[in-house]
């Protein structure tokens, strides 16, 4: 299976691990096709987005991935606030909000969708997941960490974001090769009763996991 993946850095390694574990696929038979780049900001990320789309459509992607970090620097175990008013979460609101990343994404997605559908009907219902970790993908991993047993913590959603790659990595910045030697083999370790456990501590990793098993259950049910 194609699944086109527009990510920073090196974390089409992360989602294409728990894209496997959620589709309930060897790894080896999902080929990433990924978009993105170290260092790529959010307004990059909302300009780019359109084209990358495209070329997944181009190249027949099965589905696609959106992913970035929504970037708070808040500390709400040490504030208590529900989130930072600049960087809101996703499901803590009904309706579209401006400052949120997920529904800025959402609005890319449904623009690009509606230029495209003159030629290309079946773009209405193409699969389009959106991944915000909050506040960055080291929280569903030091969540993953504190599942297995080895460190980590359960409620790093709600922490700092700062220095949590020295927690998850034991230094300031991950190679691809820390990737590969610490984070890739503890998501293949999890269980599919841990991996629900991780969801229920971690509601945006919970987002992105619903979406992708929808996604599941439409090919299940022979969906084009
Ligand atoms: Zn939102």
């Amino acid at each position: 299976m194609k699944v086109g993946v527009h990510v920073e850095g090196y974390d089409h390694l992360i989602f294409h691990s728990l894209l496997a574990k959620l589709l309930l696929l060897p790894e080896d038979t999902i080929d990433i096709d990924r978009v993105g780049a170290i260092g790529l900001g959010w307004h990059q990320v909302l300009e780019t987005l359109p084209k990358a789309l495209m070329r997944f459509r181009g190249k027949a992607c099965a589905l696609a991935v959106i992913g970035i970090d929504n970037d708070g620097t808040a500390d709400l175990v040490a504030t208590g606030n529900q989130e930072a008013s600049e960087h809101p979460r996703h499901w803590l609101h009904a309706t579209r909000h401006p400052n949120c990343r997920h529904c800025q994404l959402e609005a890319v997605v449904a623009a690009t969708r509606q230029s495209r559908l003159g030629w290309d009907a079946t773009i209405a219902r193409w699969p389009i997941v959106i991944a915000v970790p909050v506040e960055a993908i080291e929280a569903w991993l030091l969540v993953i960490q504190a599942i297995l047993g080895v460190g980590g913590s359960l409620r790093a959603e709600r922490e700092r974001r700062q220095g949590m790659k020295q927690c998850v990595y034991g230094r300031p910045e991950a190679t691809r090769e820390d990737i590969e030697r610490i984070t890739l083999p503890q998501i293949r370790a999890l269980t599919k009763e841990q991996l629900l456990l991780a969801r229920s501590h971690c509601q945006s990793l919970k987002i992105f996991a619903a979406q992708v098993e929808a996604f599941r259950q439409q090919q299940e049910n022979g969906a084009p």
